[in-house]
């Protein structure tokens, strides 16, 4: 039996508005799941709905088997870490650390263990006396994190912990929450529009667009298995390339590239005389000849050197495309250049639906 599962669950708010679609999911425990898409998609909500913060409007939500909708968030045993660190600011870093163990009346010695065993997993031992206005933003964090491992709860739900803080810092905390996830276990529920984050965290990925599920599967499964043009193109940096075209003689062109798509798909033939999307990503091209590879000839129309790659982004006709080659192979702008796109990069979408096909 899974630990958490939802199942069809739905969010309207009371003015009317339909925010989380049917939403399915199963999570065992120990595992750390990710929510992620563009802003509005309905990712806190589904999390606020699982805190307890927010009624479920239809569906069960259960936790080991029992259903929990009516469950207060007490009861859920869930701690929340949420974006704005909502610390208290006259208490000390071991007073907002100790808070939830202090209201719980637990003995002052066990306290004492358990906050100095935090604060060792954070880093944060020495900063315990101070105010949170004398930490930096990391810091802070850390103590808001802190503050919501101590309780041992069964379940860690973090709404986009990591957007105050500037790029740097956010790495180094990626690194640290992936780290305190190895060492509490504690199974973790974390929302975030942050590919990246969500592709280095993640055990999965849940991805959602307007309040409906996209596609459920580990970062790997979602990077060469998208089911749709929408987590093909949201996963990925530089995003997937994609060329919309209309099948003609089991072909489709670019600018003066035509792509057999038989090499890829035998039954194109269905798709005759109807719009498809072909997608290929920037890094899955190659400078050199070779078999089994769509060969295009295109101009390039700028270039980004990134340090070991360089973006180049290329026209042929009226279509675009990024390509991410080595920087030591950076071509010159406004020269054609050679590139093929090997068949097994290559991702055939139903214009229509969005759906992959192959
Ligand atoms: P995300 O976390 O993915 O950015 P949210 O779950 O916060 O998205 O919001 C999903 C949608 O629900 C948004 O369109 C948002 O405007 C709407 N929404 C959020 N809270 C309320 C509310 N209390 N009443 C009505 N609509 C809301």
């Amino acid at each position: 039996m899974a630990y958490l599962t939802l199942k069809n669950i739905n969010k309207i708010y009371p003015n009317g508005y339909h925010a989380v679609h049917n939403f399915n999911l199963e999570i065992e425990k120990g595992e750390f799941v990710v929510f992620v898409g563009p802003s509005g998609c309905g990712k806190s909500t589904t999390l606020r709905m699982i805190a307890g913060l927010e009624d479920i409007s239809n569906g069960d939500f259960l936790i080991n088997g029992k259903r929990a909708n009516e469950m207060g968030p007490r009861e859920r045993e869930v701690a929340m870490v949420f974006q704005s660190y909502a610390l208290y600011p006259q208490m000390t870093v071991y007073d907002n650390i100790a808070f939830g163990l202090t209201l719980q009346g637990v003995d002052e010695e066990v306290i004492e263990k358990r906050v100095q065993n935090t604060a060792r997993i954070l880093g944060l031992t020495d900063y315990l006396d101070r105010l949170p206005r004398a930490l930096s933003g990391g810091q802070r964090q850390r103590v808001a994190i802190g503050r919501a491992i101590i309780r041992k709860v069964g379940i860690f739900l973090m709404d986009e912990p990591l957007s105050n803080l500037d790029a740097k810092q956010r790495v180094t905390m990626r690194y640290e929450i992936a780290q305190i996830h190895q060492e509490t276990g504690a199974t973790t529920i974390y929302v975030t529009h942050d590919q990246t984050e969500a592709m280095t965290l993640a055990d999965r990925i849940v991805v959602m667009k307007d309040g409906y599920v996209q596609q459920i599967g580990t970062p790997y499964e979602l990077y060469y298995k998208p089911a749709n043009v929408f987590v093909a193109g949201f996963i990925g940096e530089p995003p997937m390339n994609f060329i919309r075209g209309t099948v003609k003689g089991g072909c489709i062109q670019m600018g003066d590239n035509v792509f057999d798509l038989k090499k890829k798909y035998k039954d194109v033939g269905k798709y005759e005389g109807k719009d498809i999307v072909f997608g290929f990503r920037p890094e899955a091209i190659a400078l050199q000849s070779q078999p089994d590879a769509y060969a295009v000839k295109a101009n390039v129309e700028l270039t980004e050197m990134l340090g070991d790659n360089t973006n180049v982004y290329i026209t042929s006709g009226d279509k675009q495309a990024i390509l991410k080659v080595d920087s030591h192979d950076t071509p010159e702008t406004d020269v054609d250049i050679d590139f093929y796109i090997p068949y097994e990069g290559v991702y055939l979408f139903n214009a229509e639906s969005e759906k992959v096909i192959i």
